[in-house]
């Protein structure tokens, strides 16, 4: 066989792969475990799950056409209060994170990352060939307001997955007009926080805020992500951005979830309530906004997740997160139930 290597874009090389997690059925067959009493505490889903009037409507959905996205773009510009002049969608956040990245980062760039944070930033810029520069956080986990000269791209996660803890107004601003760069200022997991600063859109040129379905609407599976972006931004996204990415099954999920905010309400109530009851019953866990909580662990996180493991629970082991020092984890509020066999396991080996 002839070697085609050579066309591969020599950058490339420095991307480290996301991680998939461990094998469950590997996990499964070593500690004779049944799958179906395994539970998956390790990627901030949302137990509950969309609204039942979302696989009502699904029947119906059209699937001989391309996907029609106005209703979608309506039912957002309702949600978040911003025109649909400001509003970007894509297959997932990461499709935006990727997509915004693609727009302001190319070989050589610089993109700063206050880490431990979410690694699809880095990977989104390694994509483009740029250098993710990681920034240590400040006490705390805060995002340090002084940014260094010559970054393109700025990312800030609030809350900040793992850590669980928002970043301040203040600090925002105090970015937004320092830097010449863009800020992404990720919220995926806003709806569980008390505060939200897609407010601040209106007032940077250089500032997208981002937002998914995946979370407080239980719509991970569907792949839905949007933005709110200043109108120029959101131009020049529009003629990147892959047309019909989001498949009708989709948008239609998320017209609904989007009209049934009372069902998303509920959920995350139940969640919040979960996740403050786990941090009271845990010694070592940031106090968190998201639907997650970051435990500092005695012992190094690979053990810990691996017993965690031969007890039926998947965590996140943080170790592979830039800037984390290998005794951290992540757990998912799950459901009560989810809960106390996740408090049961974990105390017990602690
Ligand atoms: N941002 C953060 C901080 C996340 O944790 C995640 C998913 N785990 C995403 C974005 C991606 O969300 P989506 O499912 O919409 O691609």
């Amino acid at each position: 066989m002839r070697d085609y290597s050579h066309n591969l874009m020599p950058y490339l090389s420095e991307v480290e792969p996301d991680e998939a997690g461990p094998d469950l059925a590997g996990v499964c067959q070593r500690y004779g475990i049944a799958p179906e009493s395994m539970i998956v505490m390790s990627r901030n889903e949302n137990p509950y799950g969309p609204s039942p009037r979302v696989r009502e409507i699904l029947r119906n959905v059209p699937l001989h056409s391309y996907p029609d996205s106005s209703l979608f773009l309506e039912s957002l510009a309702k949600y978040t209060g911003y025109p649909e002049e400001n509003i970007i969608i894509g297959a997932g956040m990461d499709e935006i994170i990727i997509t915004i990245a693609r727009l302001f980062l190319g070989q050589g760039d610089r993109a700063l990352i206050s880490v431990p944070t979410y690694n699809v930033y880095g990977l989104a810029a390694r994509f483009c060939g740029a250098l993710p520069v990681h920034q240590p956080r400040l006490p705390g986990f805060a995002v340090d307001p002084n940014t260094p000269d010559g970054m393109k791209m700025i990312f800030l996660c609030s809350p900040n997955n793992p850590t669980g803890n928002l970043v301040s107004e203040e600090t925002v601003r105090s970015i937004a007009e320092s830097t010449e760069g863009i800020i992404y200022l990720d919220e995926a997991y806003a709806e569980f926080a008390e505060k939200s600063l897609l407010k601040l859109v209106k007032d940077y040129d250089n500032l997208v805020v981002g937002r998914t379905l995946s979370k407080a609407f239980g719509l991970a599976g569907l792949r839905l992500g949007y933005a709110v972006a200043p109108e120029w931004i959101a131009e020049q996204y529009r003629r990147i951005a892959p047309l019909f990415s989001i498949s009708s099954l989709s948008l239609a999920a998320g017209v609904v979830s989007l009209n049934e905010l009372e069902y998303m309400r509920q959920t995350v109530s139940k969640i919040i309530l979960e996740r403050e009851r786990l941090l009271d019953s845990l010694k070592n866990a940031n106090p968190s906004q998201g639907n997650f909580l970051f435990i500092h662990t005695r012992e190094k996180s690979d053990l810990v997740m691996e017993r965690l493991l031969s007890k039926g629970v998947v965590i996140r082991d943080c170790s592979s997160f830039p800037g984390s020092d290998g005794h951290c984890i992540r757990v998912t509020v799950g459901t009560p139930e989810q809960n106390e066999r996740f408090l049961r396991a974990y105390l017990e080996s602690e």
